[in-house]
């Protein structure tokens, strides 16, 4: 589980996106300056992702999800196919 966390991670980092944490690990990720995260989430209370570790945290499957499908068309245009194949394989 904690390299799909940290491919999460990354790919959010790729993006762009900040990483929201909630109290207990719960991990959501944002575009900057839109005042929800991905999964519709409002942004109240604590950002928690500094304070968890990443083997702490559990990715919110909506946000993981929306992160996905970003992270499938910024790579599907920035690659050539089979580059885009390698990454993911
Ligand atoms: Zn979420």
């Amino acid at each position: 589980m904690t390299e799909v966390i940290n491919y999460v991670s990354k790919v959010a980092s790729d993006l762009g996106l900040n990483e929201w944490t909630k109290k207990l690990g719960q991990q959501h990720f944002n575009v900057p300056n839109e005042p929800t995260t991905l999964c519709g989430m409002p942004m109240l209370g604590n950002n928690y992702a500094r304070v968890y570790s990443d083997t702490d945290k559990t990715p919110c499957p909506k946000c993981e999800e929306a992160l996905v499908l970003r992270a499938d068309s910024m790579y599907s245009s920035a690659l050539p196919a089979s580059d885009a194949q390698e990454w993911w394989g």
